[in-house]
């Protein structure tokens, strides 16, 4: 039998976060952003819970190429655009609107042989100074592009860098808006954090959405809000069992390095999930986990196999967890339970983005 450690993804979860984008924004088409593999679900995975969205985003010519092999014959949209000049071809095969942040990107366009011109999406640096052309060199390189014969429409992009923190979008909004007032094309400016806290905001209104990070169950501005407050499900369990116990005495330690110390006699459940499973080494003791959807904690370090868990709320409750035990690392717990993975990316200094990209190809993953 293999380690019971599994991590199952909520389709009907899914579609209620993708329902939650739609509301938010009513009168935008939504990208359902499905990047790094569905945010660590798998394309695969989320494609029937996300499938009602308007278009796919995302990076790689890979997972571009999957979708289009899951029969998904609406808009794709390559987030970074092209890396190299044949890339264009498969662009071409497979109809995907890509991109343009650079010189090199047109360059490619222009020697680019095509029968059917391309749908781009021109990207603005309006102020987080990684891809796009900046607000002075933003519109040579739209009529630049718009005189390729190799384009069709040109669409207008930007992203924000601080869409889920005090400093808000106002500026890059402005920017943006300033810039492309009298250019033809359609919009598309918020990531999940722009799209929950600023879409009411009129200058923001766009024709396209890009939520990522929201649709998974994790809240873009944790901690000031939570995924309850968002109205958001956890889309990923990551779910294992207890293989052993052990009662301790006051005095006795835990784990390499013996970083936990018992000051009493307790009792500890030990989990067949450790970092080789993604789960973060930086979680320290009183990291929140759920034994038979009871919330306790973690103790001591966590080793590449296993996890100490505290079983003396589970006591309490007059509960008997011991060996077989669920235990919910993140997500939903059989008895429904919510662990948001936002807690334990805290706990571990992260965010949920890194622990539900980072679990391991040694999980198996069930989709339900
Ligand atoms: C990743 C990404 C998004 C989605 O961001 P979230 O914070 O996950 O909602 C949107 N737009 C671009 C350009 C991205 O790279």
């Amino acid at each position: 039998m293999p380690r019971p450690i599994q991590a199952f993804v909520h389709t009907d979860a899914l579609r209620h976060n993708l329902a939650r984008m739609r509301a938010a924004a009513p009168d935008a088409r939504v990208w359902a952003v499905v990047k790094a593999n569905a945010y660590g679900h798998g394309i695969e995975r989320v494609f029937e819970g996300l499938r009602g969205a308007d278009g796919f985003a995302l990076l790689d010519l890979d997972e571009a190429q999957r979708l289009r092999s899951l029969g998904w014959r609406g808009p794709v949209l390559l987030l970074e655009g092209v890396f190299e000049s044949r890339d264009l071809e498969l662009c071409s095969r497979l109809d995907l609107w890509h991109t343009v942040h650079c010189d090199e990107q047109i360059d490619m366009l222009s020697r680019h042989k095509t029968q059917v011109p391309h749908r781009i999406f021109l990207k603005m640096n309006s102020g987080m100074n990684r891809l796009g052309f900046t607000p002075t060199r933003f519109r040579s390189a739209w009529t630049r592009l718009n005189q390729l014969p190799q384009v069709d429409e040109i669409s207008l992009i930007t992203h924000f860098s601080d869409a889920d923190g005090p400093k808000g979008i106002a500026e890059q909004i402005a920017t943006f808006t300033k810039t492309t007032e009298d250019l033809p094309g359609e919009r598309s400016t918020c990531n999940s954090a722009g799209l929950l806290r600023h879409a009411g905001d009129t200058a923001v209104a766009a024709d396209w959405v890009r939520p990522g990070i929201a649709l998974y169950g994790s809240a873009p501005d944790f901690p000031e809000r939570n995924i309850a407050q968002w109205d958001l499900q956890p889309t990923m369990s990551l779910r294992s069992r207890i293989i052993a116990t052990q009662d301790l005495q006051a005095g006795d330690t835990v784990g390499y390095g013996s970083s936990f110390k018992a000051d009493a006699p307790m009792r500890l459940g030990v989990v067949a999930c450790g970092y080789a499973d993604g789960y973060p080494r930086h979680c320290p003791t009183g990291t929140p986990v759920l034994v038979d959807g009871v919330r306790t904690r973690t103790l001591g370090r966590v080793s590449m196999d296993m996890i100490a868990v505290d079983l003396t709320p589970c006591v309490e409750t007059g509960h008997e967890a011991g060996f077989g035990s669920e235990v919910t690392l993140w997500g939903k717990a059989s008895n429904g339970t919510v662990l948001p993975i936002d807690d334990v990316a805290q706990a571990a200094g992260t965010v949920g983005y890194e622990l539900m990209c980072a679990v391991s190809n040694r999980v198996g993953f069930t989709q339900d």
